[in-house]
């Protein structure tokens, strides 16, 4: 083996090593926008749900049956289906929204974490953009927030059921 076929053996490994772990650290970076028109969108989302989801409303407080689920599971963006939430960090904040002490990590985006012109308080589903809901510090721990979301943005799959694909 001649230097240069030694240098070509060796450092794939310790690169391949550092992309991976980099990875792991930003987990937001390894999901692609799925970007679709308004139009596209009011074709696979009920009107109900457009409203909130592309239009920046928020349904009647104590409106949405995902209030009352109790069941171990995964809350999916309504719009492209991607997970934000698990089950086990849903609360009953007596607001009457679905509410949860955190997202899944990397899947929300709010104006200070990804430069959007969002107020900094409301937050999107951060690979269709889709309005979710608000955030807020009043929650309880472990982490004192309160992320107050729409039960139309959402879809819930119980524990044991598959996941839908992505929509693309
Ligand atoms: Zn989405």
């Amino acid at each position: 083996m001649n230097r240069r076929t030694l240098l070509q053996a060796l450092l794939p490994l310790p690169l391949a090593g550092i992309a991976a772990r980099a990875l792991a650290n930003e987990p937001a970076a390894a999901i692609a926008p799925l970007r679709k028109t308004r139009a596209q969108w009011r074709e696979l989302v009920s009107p109900a749900a457009f409203r909130i989801l592309f239009d920046e409303g928020t349904e009647p407080a104590g409106s949405s049956a995902l209030n009352a689920e109790k069941r171990p599971g995964t809350y999916l963006c309504a719009a492209c289906f991607l997970p934000l939430f698990d089950a086990a960090d849903k609360y009953e904040s007596g607001t009457g929204w679905p509410s949860f002490t955190r997202p899944i990590e990397g899947r929300l985006g709010t104006k200070t974490d990804f430069k959007l012109i969002w107020p900094r308080t409301e937050y999107h589903c951060i690979r269709c953009g889709g309005h979710q809901g608000h955030v807020f510090d009043d929650g309880p721990p472990p982490t004192g927030q309160r992320w107050c979301n729409n039960g139309l943005a959402l879809r819930f799959v119980p524990q044991g059921q598959a996941l839908p694909e992505l929509r693309t």
